[in-house]
């Protein structure tokens, strides 16, 4: 059989540009396939990077270049692919592209956000905010390329944001397309979702307005976020003087995850950092059953947080958290070396969710092990699961877990 040089790369997040630039720059093409209408995962949802505290843009804009320079990457978005069929070597792949209803004209100029008269629920800030329904998925957006939810258009009213367009960038006559791909290999670096809260016990009926995710901490944290970077209660917008966090929010429990999310307590410390620089006199409470801070992550992040006086750590299980009518929320714990049941009143509680795999296609034929990860070893031979696919993982550990993914995708082109 003749060598064939393509590798599919399902996911396009840090571990999926990883591994596809890593398989370009040893001669082989790589194709990218993600869902959003954008690249860069969940990293692009973030304000700032453990434990240094520096911009997780800077990352994926060095990836971004290396894939522009490369003609071998190939990356198509608003993507999925619906089935895989063959063997190593020669693999047949159905993918299914959904209308972004703006072309490559687009310059990125805005004028049909202004004019567009319809909203949507902002997903990439967890709802937290609404943008127009011709929109920017953010504001470093790769591709750099309007977006229209046609979902969410009012009927009849594509005249506004096409009057507005000087670049004939907008095509409502676009439609769902289906390609076929023939690779040798396929690296799954489809990622994670944070875990959804509604299935917290402990919340009871939920849906408490100053009870957020950990996630949304980092989006509320963020200059372009939905509360330009300021980090302020959700219910009245008043800034935050007491916050608690709860740690382990779904993970370590055999009735939600069986697994510990490996980056929740760095995030929490990350997030305590977050508030105490923006407001030098808030107290940050952290309620965990074992602060989880794996190698030098000890020694250079959780010790500086750990002598700052405004931060206290308390070992205990919340058993529960309920809002009053003014919008205090209240926690209840066990706490464990003080003993006792205590409750105490907080401005906002942060729930530290954890990491949940991403579920893919049933035609692509990938087990999932019953704690809902993939397991490597159940994988047919040419497909490599990487990173937060198989465990939860930092971004460091992905992108050694992806390099490693493309050299053996490589081997197994090579190899037949
Ligand atoms: C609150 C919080 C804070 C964090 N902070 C840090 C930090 O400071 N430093 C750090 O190192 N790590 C941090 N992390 C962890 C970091 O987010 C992950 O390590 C990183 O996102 C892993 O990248 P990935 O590419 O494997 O997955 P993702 O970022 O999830 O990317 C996967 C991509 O695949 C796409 N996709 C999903 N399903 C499909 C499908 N069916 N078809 C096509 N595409 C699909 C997704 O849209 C996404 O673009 C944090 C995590 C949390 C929860
Ligand atoms: S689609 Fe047209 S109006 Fe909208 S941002 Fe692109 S170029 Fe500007
Ligand atoms: S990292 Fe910390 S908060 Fe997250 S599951 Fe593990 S112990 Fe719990």
């Amino acid at each position: 059989m003749a060598e064939n040089k393509k590798v599919l790369v399902i996911g396009g997040g840090m571990s999926g540009l990883t591994a596809a630039v890593e398989v370009a720059e040893a001669g082989l093409e790589a194709h990218i396939v993600e869902k959003n209408p954008y690249l860069g995962g969940r990293v692009a949802q973030l304000n700032k990077y453990f434990w240094k505290l520096c911009p997780p843009n800077c990352g994926l804009e060095i990836q971004f270049k290396r894939i522009r320079n490369n003609a071998l990457v190939k990356w198509y978005t608003l993507a999925e692919v619906q089935e895989i069929k063959g063997d190593e070597g020669n693999f047949d792949v159905t993918i299914k592209i959904q209308p972004r209803y703006v072309n490559d004209k687009c310059v990125g100029c805005d004028a049909c956000a202004q004019a567009c008269p319809s909203y949507r629920n902002n997903d990439f800030n967890f709802g937290m905010n609404q943008s127009k329904a011709a929109y920017l998925p953010h504001e470093q957006a790769f591709p750099f390329q309007y977006v229209i939810d046609a979902t969410a258009c009012q009927k009849d009213c594509q005249k506004p944001c096409l009057d507005a367009c000087k670049y004939s960038a907008i095509d409502f006559a676009m439609k769902p397309e289906t390609i076929s791909l023939n690779v040798g290999a396929v690296i799954l670096a489809a990622g994670w979702n944070p875990y959804d809260p509604a299935k917290l016990d402990i919340l009871g009926s939920g849906g408490f307005k100053n009870v957020v995710t950990n996630m949304m901490l980092e989006r509320m944290a963020s200059a372009d976020g939905p509360t330009a970077g300021k980090i302020i209660r959700p219910s009245d917008g008043k800034p935050v003087k007491n916050v608690a966090f709860v740690q382990c929010a779904g993970s370590r429990d055999e009735n939600h995850l069986p697994y510990c999310s490996y980056i929740c307590c760095l995030a929490s410390l990350k997030h305590a950092l977050y508030i105490r620089e923006q407001y030098p006199d808030a107290k940050v409470t952290i309620y965990y059953i074992d602060i989880r801070t794996p190698g030098l992550y000890e020694p250079r992040f959780y010790w500086k947080v750990k002598e700052d006086p405004n931060v206290a750590f308390i070992k205990g299980k919340v058993a529960g958290v309920s809002e009053e009518p003014g919008g205090d929320v209240v926690v209840d714990v066990e706490d464990i070396y003080a003993g006792g049941k205590v409750k105490t009143k907080f401005d906002m509680v942060v729930l530290a969710t954890g990491m949940e795999a991403s579920s893919l296609a049933q035609g692509i034929g990938v087990p999932y092990s019953s704690d809902g990860l993939v397991d490597d070893t159940t994988l047919r031979k040419g497909f490599y699961a990487v990173g937060t696919m198989k465990s939860p993982a930092d971004v460091a550990r992905s992108v050694q877990d992806a390099t490693a993914a493309a050299i053996k995708s490589i081997q197994s082109v090579k190899r037949r």
